[in-house]
């Protein structure tokens, strides 16, 4: 694999959520590429489909969750279309995933000893007594004090912050092609954001792979990102290098949310600065484009005519009928 080749590739995938109101459009024909050595941000308020989207990466959506089409592809592999066992492998090697929640990715039953121990699976070479020498490394690279005595600790015996170091440190263990980091940070407070911040920068220059980062903070993603992702209302709205789209917005959905005072943002839930309006009922999306009932440059074809992608160079597209003009 070059360094240029996609380690996740989305091609217009569509997700609809079966409800008693009728099928929730989670997703609309999105499209999504992370190569290797890049950190793509995934940047929409609550509600956008984010979760979805990662959550369809590998596959893991819900029972009432229906695929109406497109593809994701994991290091060229079609993730739809797996067996089981290629599915268990893919989760166990190619991607890992760090969660708001860290306890989604740990295991509540087992030592965390045994649990990274046991992710070493695949590395057939190495002793027992090799792998647990490599699960004390890790967490002492994530700063678990005192690792070794720690090892016999189940998940509840640590705290939020430390769980969450935990779950990395079993991400670095894994060196996934893939890492999904799903609101890393949206638990825990200011300093220890910061600590995971740290680590997920190291994380990027320590593992051969690509990182999808799932946020709601503008300025997080500034900070760690090569290209960020906008998704509206289940939709990819713009994309771009992080310094093109933050600096000369050209859709104006990510022009109201970077004109928001950022004092405006909520620092304990570290929430999207909110724009005047509410996201669309997904199960009957606007006509047109989806963001015209928002929009203060809306014209009357924007309610009828939806927008397709407008380059504005090759790197960079924004889905707004006037994004050649700015935002
Ligand atoms: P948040 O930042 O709050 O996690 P999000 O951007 O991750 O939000 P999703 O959780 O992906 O958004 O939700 C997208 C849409 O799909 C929302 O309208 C949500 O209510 C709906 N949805 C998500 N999961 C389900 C489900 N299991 N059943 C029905 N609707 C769902
Ligand atoms: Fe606004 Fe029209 Fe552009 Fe949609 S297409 S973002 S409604 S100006």
């Amino acid at each position: 694999m070059t360094a240029t080749d996609p380690v996740l590739e989305i091609r217009d995938l569509s997700v609809a959520f079966h409800s008693p109101a009728g099928a929730v459009q989670a997703l609309r024909r999105v499209d999504l590429t992370a190569r290797r050595g890049e950190i793509v941000g995934l940047v929409g308020e609550s509600g956008s489909g984010k979760s979805t989207l990662a959550l369809a990466a590998t596959r893991l959506l819900p029972a009432n969750a229906e695929i109406r089409s497109g593809t994701v592809a994991v290091c060229g592999q079609d993730v739809l279309s797996l067996p089981a066992a290629g599915l268990r492998q893919l989760r166990g090697q190619t991607v890992a995933m760090v969660f708001q929640d860290p306890m989604t990715s740990l295991n509540p039953v087992l030592s965390i000893g045994s649990q990274m121990i046991d992710i070493q699976y695949r590395d057939a070479t190495l002793s027992r007594t090799g792998k647990r020498a490599r699960v004390l490394a890790a967490l002492e690279r994530v700063g678990i004090p005192d690792a070794a005595q720690r090892l016999a600790c189940h998940p509840h015996e640590f705290s939020g912050g430390m769980r969450q170091r935990i779950a990395i440190a079993m991400a670095l263990l894994m060196n996934p092609a893939l890492l999904i980091a799903d609101e890393p940070t949206t638990a825990l407070d200011v300093t220890l954001q910061a600590q995971i911040v740290h680590l997920l920068r190291r994380l990027r220059r320590e593992i051969d792979g690509a990182i999808l980062f799932v946020s709601h903070d503008l300025g997080l993603v500034a900070e760690l990102c090569d290209r960020v992702v906008i998704l509206y209302a289940g939709e990819v709205v713009e994309e771009g290098t992080v310094l093109d789209v933050f600096h000369t917005p050209r859709h104006p959905y990510t022009r109201m949310l970077l004109d928001c005072d950022p004092a405006r943002i909520d620092v304990v839930s570290r929430t999207l600065p909110t724009i005047p309006g509410d996201l669309p009922d997904l199960v009957q999306p606007p006509s047109g484009c989806v963001f015209h009932p928002r929009c203060p440059r809306a014209e009357d074809r924007c309610r009828v005519e939806a927008p397709s992608w407008n380059a504005v160079s090759a790197t960079r597209r924004a889905r707004c009928h006037f994004a050649g003009e700015g935002a």
